[in-house]
C-alpha cells in the first residue's frame, strides 16, 4: 500500500515556545536543562501529532535548537579553527558558532534557497578534516522510540552540505573525504535502530553539471553500501528532464523524493526513468511552502498515475518539502474572516490533507466523495469568491499596454527638469527612510492596535516623532529629508494592512533564523488600494520642512516576496496588481506636491529563481512591475529606489532597466567595491547613493572614514551622479548612535564638496 511521509516539522511550537525558551536561556534566565526539556517536549508533541494522524513515516533529527545546517557542521566536526577548542558536548559552545561572543564572530548567515529561512554557512578549508558525532540523530531516534514512535532520521546530504559551505573554491573536492564520515553516520543510525534514512539533497536539483553528478554517483554508491536504505530527497526545484532526472534515477536510491508542487513536469519522466528500477517514488504533492488548502483531486491524479506505473508498494505521498516553512495551525486563526480561513492550510491542516489522501486511496468508491467534499467546497469557494475576482482590478490589469511600463521622458531630460525644480548641491545627502523605533513609538502602535489609545492621540504621538526627525535633519543640513517612518512596524505589513486582498494571522509565525520568526501577510485576493496610505504623514512632514521630504513606499516585488501569496495565478499577475495599487499612491503623493518618491525594493534580488533557466523571465517581469509602479510620475518628480544588498554583478542590466532617477545601495562594508558593478560593463546612467554608514552595527563612523569612502566612490562613479546616504534605514539603531553618525556623514559630504576638480 502507498505510504505517507513527512519530511520535517515546524520547530518553534504552537506558541513559539522554543523561541521564548532560547531567548530566556541566552539571557541567563533559563538553564540548559530546562531549555533541553522544552525542546524535548516540542519534539514529542510533533511526533505524537503525526502519529495520531496515522502518518507512516515520521521524521526525527530535523529539529534544531538553532539551525539544521549548523547541526550538521557540528556533528561532522566541521568547526572553523578560528573558534579555538570547543567542547562538542557544550550547548554554550554550540551557540558560539550561531551567535558569536565577545571575541568571536558567529558563522555567516544566508538564505536557505529561496525561502525566508536563514542557515549558518559552514566554513571549510582545503584540508578540512571531519570527525563524526552522531548523537544529534541517534539520541532523538531513541527519544522517539521511547515514546513508542518509529521515526526516520533526516540528514542533510554531503553534496548539499559542501555546496552550502564556504571557504574552498572547489567544495566537491572534499567529497571523498566527507563520504566515509557519512557512511559511519549511516551505520550508527542503523545500529541505533533506524530502518531508513532521509538524505536531503536539495542542491541536487539546482543546475548541477554532469561532472558534479558523476562525482555524486561515486559518493552515493559508497553511501548505499553502508546498508541503510536511503530516501534521497530533493525539493524547491525540479530535476531537469533529459539529463539530471535520468542521472539521479540511475543512482537507484531506495526512495527518491520529488517536489511536484514546484516542478510537476518531473512526474511523467520520473515514472519512466524509475520503472525498470526498484526505487520507490515519493510524491511531494502537498505544498510545504505555501498556506493554501490543496486541490486534493489534482493531487490524486498524480498519485494515481504513479500507482498505475509503479504499483502501490513503490509510492509514498508527502508534502513537497519539510513543513518547517509553514505556521502551525490555520484553524486557530479566528481573527481571519471565515471564508478566507477556510482556504488556508498550515502545518496541521497539511498533515490532515495527507491523511485524507491516504484514506481516499483505500476507500470504497462511494466513500471517496464524502472524504473529498470539504476540500472541493474550499476550492470552489476560493475560485468563485468576489475576493479573488475583483472586476475593476482585473479590467485594469487587462488594459495595460507596453507604454504603461515606461516614464515618458528619458532619464537625462528628467534629470535636467528635476534640477530646475529643486536645486541640490553636489553630493546631496539623504537617508533611507526609517529612524530609531523607540519604545515609546512601539508602545503607541501597540496601544492603538489593542484599542487603548484613540487614533487622534496616536496621531499626535507620531506627529511629534515626525517633527523631531524633520527638525533634526534640517538642523544637520540633510538635503532631501524623510519623515522617519514611526508609523510602520514593518515595511510590508504596513502596506498590506491598508490594501485590499491581504489577511493577517495572529499566530502564523515561521522561523527566519535562530529564535527569530516572521509572520508574513497572507495575500489571498485581488489587490487594490482603497485609500491613500502615506500621504497624510508625508504632508505633515513636508509642512514642517523647507527642503523636500521624500515619499516612502515599499515596492511591489518586495511586498510579493515577503508575503504568502496566492497560488491560483502566476506570481507575475499578483505582482502586477500590487504594482498598480502602489502606483495609485505614487500618483497621490505627486499630486500632493511630493518632489522625490522612494520605492524600496529590498527583495528584488532575493526573488531570483534558483534555477538559471527561470531567471530571465523573473527579472523581466519583476523589473516591469517596478517600472509600472512609477511610470506615471511626471518628469520633474524624482524617483528613488533602495536595495539592501551589495551584490549587483549578475543583475546589473536589470538594475539599469529599473530606470530609477536615484538608487541607494548597501556599500560601506564592501569598501565601495560594489560600485565596480556599476562601472565595469557600461557606466550606470542615473544617480547612485552607495551607503557610507554601516547601519548594521552601533559603531559611529568618523568623518574621515566617510570621507575616504566618498573619495573611493567619486573615483569610481564620478561626483556628478553621487549621493551621500547610509546603507539602509535606521530603525534598528538608537538615537545616541544615529545623531553623531549622520552628523559625521553630513560633515564628510561638506568637506568633499570643498575639494574641487574631481572627476571620474
Ligand atoms: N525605507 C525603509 C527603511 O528605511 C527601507 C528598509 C529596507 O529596504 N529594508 O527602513
Ligand atoms: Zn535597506
Amino acid at each position: 500500500m502507498a505510504r505517507t511521509a513527512l519530511l520535517g516539522l515546524p520547530r518553534m511550537g504552537p506558541e513559539r515556545e522554543l523561541k521564548f525558551a532560547l531567548e530566556s536561556h541566552w539571557a541567563g534566565r533559563l538553564g540548559a536543562d530546562e531549555l533541553l526539556e522544552t525542546a524535548r517536549g516540542l519534539r514529542a508533541a510533533s511526533w505524537q501529532r503525526a502519529q495520531a494522524a496515522g502518518i507512516d513515516v515520521i521524521p526525527s533529527g530535523d529539529f534544531s535548537l538553532y539551525d539544521h545546517v549548523l547541526d550538521t557542521a557540528w556533528a561532522l566536526g566541521a568547526i572553523p579553527a578560528r573558534y579555538g577548542a570547543l567542547d562538542r558536548d557544550s550547548l554554550a559552545d554550540y551557540f558560539v558558532l550561531a551567535r558569536g561572543d565577545a571575541e568571536r564572530r558567529p558563522l555567516e548567515m544566508t538564505k536557505w534557497f529561496d525561502t525566508n529561512y536563514h542557515y549558518l554557512v559552514p566554513e571549510l578549508d582545503a584540508d578540512q578534516q571531519f570527525e563524526l558525532r552522531a548523537e544529534h540523530w541517534t539520541a532523538t531516534l531513541a527519544e522517539a522510540a521511547a515514546l513508542g514512535i518509529e521515526t526516520r532520521p533526516v540528514v542533510l546530504g554531503p553534496l548539499s552540505f559542501l555546496l552550502l559551505s564556504k571557504g574552498v573554491d572547489d567544495p566537491l573536492a572534499l567529497l571523498p573525504r566527507l563520504v566515509p564520515v557519512y557512511v559511519e553516520l549511516l551505520r550508527a543510525l542503523a545500529a541505533a535502530g533506524a530502518t531508513e534514512v532521509q538524505l536531503d539533497e536539495p542542491c541536487l536539483a539546482v543546475d548541477r553539471t554532469s561532472a558534479e553528478l558523476d562525482l555524486y554517483a561515486t559518493a552515493f554508491a559508497q553511501l548505499k553500501a553502508a546498508g541503510l536504505p536511503i530516501a534521497l530527497t530533493t525539493y524547491f526545484a525540479g530535476l531537469d528532464v533529459g539529463a539530471m532526472l535520468e542521472h539521479v534515477a540511475a543512482l537507484e536510491p531506495a526512495e527518491l523524493h520529488l517536489d511536484l508542487v514546484r516542478a510537476p513536469g518531473q512526474l511523467t519522466p520520473a515514472l519512466q526513468a524509475l520503472s525498470a528500477t526498484g526505487t520507490r517514488l515519493s510524491l511531494g504533492v502537498l505544498d510545504g511552502r505555501n498556506v493554501w488548502a490543496a486541490d486534493l483531486d489534482a493531487a490524486l491524479e498524480r498519485i494515481d498515475a504513479a500507482l498505475a506505473a509503479l504499483g502501490s508498494e513503490r509510492v509514498t505521498i508527502a508534502p513537497s518539502c519539510s513543513l518547517l516553512h509553514l505556521p502551525y495551525e490555520a484553524a486557530r486563526e479566528t481573527g481571519i474572516d471565515e471564508e478566507v480561513r477556510g482556504w488556508l492550510a498550515f502545518a496541521a491542516e497539511r498533515i490532515a490533507e495527507l491523511r485524507t489522501l491516504a484514506d481516499v486511496l483505500v476507500a470504497e468508491p462511494v466513500q471517496t466523495d464524502v472524504l473529498l467534499d470539504a476540500s472541493r467546497d474550499r476550492q470552489r469557494s476560493r475560485r468563485e469568491s468576489a475576493r479573488t475576482n475583483d472586476r475593476a482590478v482585473r479590467d485594469r490589469v487587462g488594459l495595460l499596454r507596453s507604454t504603461d511600463y515606461a516614464r515618458d521622458t528619458p532619464a537625462d531630460e528628467r534629470r535636467t527638469v528635476q534640477h530646475e525644480r529643486v536645486a541640490l548641491p553636489e553630493l546631496p545627502t539623504t537617508t533611507i527612510g526609517s529612524y530609531p523605533q523607540t519604545p515609546e513609538i512601539r508602545d503607541a502602535r501597540r496601544r492603538l492596535r489593542d484599542g487603548t489609545l484613540p487614533y487622534d492621540e496616536y496621531e499626535q504621538v507620531m506627529r511629534k516623532r515626525i517633527a523631531e526627525v524633520v527638525a533634526f535633519e534640517q538642523e544637520l543640513g540633510i538635503d532631501v529629508l524623510v519623515h522617519g517612518e514611526p508609523e510602520r512596524n514593518d515595511m510590508v505589513e504596513y502596506f498590506g494592512q491598508q490594501l485590499a486582498g491581504f489577511a493577517f494571522s495572529a499566530n502564523g509565525w515561521v522561523q527566519s533564523y535562530g529564535s527569530r520568526c516572521v509572520k508574513p501577510p497572507i495575500l489571498y485576493g485581488d489587490v487594490s488600494r482603497p485609500e491613500p496610505m502615506t500621504v497624510g504623514w508625508w504632508r505633515y512632514a513636508q509642512s514642517l520642512a523647507e527642503r523636500p521630504v521624500k515619499g516612502m513606499l515599499t515596492g511591489p516585488v518586495t511586498i510579493l516576496q515577503w508575503s504568502f501569496v496566492r497560488d491560483d495565478q502566476p506570481r507575475q499577475e499578483t505582482c502586477t496588481q500590487i504594482a498598480l495599487a502602489i502606483q495609485d499612491e505614487v500618483a497621490d503623493l505627486e499630486a500632493a506636491g511630493c518632489f522625490a518618491i522612494q520605492v524600496d525594493e529590498a527583495a528584488l534580488r532575493e526573488g531570483l529563481p534558483l534555477q538559471r533557466h527561470l531567471q530571465d523571465d523573473y527579472n523581466r517581469w519583476a523589473v516591469d512591475c517596478f517600472r509600472l509602479t512609477v511610470a506615471p510620475a511626471r518628469p520633474e518628480t524624482q524617483v528613488h529606489t533602495h536595495m539592501c544588498y551589495s551584490e549587483f554583478n549578475d543583475v546589473m542590466e536589470h538594475i539599469v532597466r529599473l530606470d530609477a532617477d536615484v538608487i541607494s545601495i548597501e556599500a560601506s562594508r564592501s569598501d565601495m567595491e560594489v560600485l565596480d558593478a556599476f562601472t565595469s560593463s557600461q557606466p550606470y546612467p542615473n544617480d547612485i547613493g552607495p551607503g557610507v554608514y554601516d547601519i548594521h552595527s552601533p559603531r559611529v563612523p568618523s568623518v574621515e572614514e566617510i570621507e575616504r569612502l566618498l573619495e573611493l566612490a567619486e573615483a569610481r562613479v564620478g561626483r556628478e551622479r553621487l549621493w551621500v546616504n547610509p546603507d539602509c534605514g535606521l530603525k534598528t539603531r538608537r538615537w545616541e548612535d544615529v545623531r553623531p553618525a549622520l552628523q559625521n556623514m553630513v560633515a564628510a559630504a561638506q568637506r568633499r564638496r570643498a575639494v574641487v576638480g574631481v572627476s571620474a
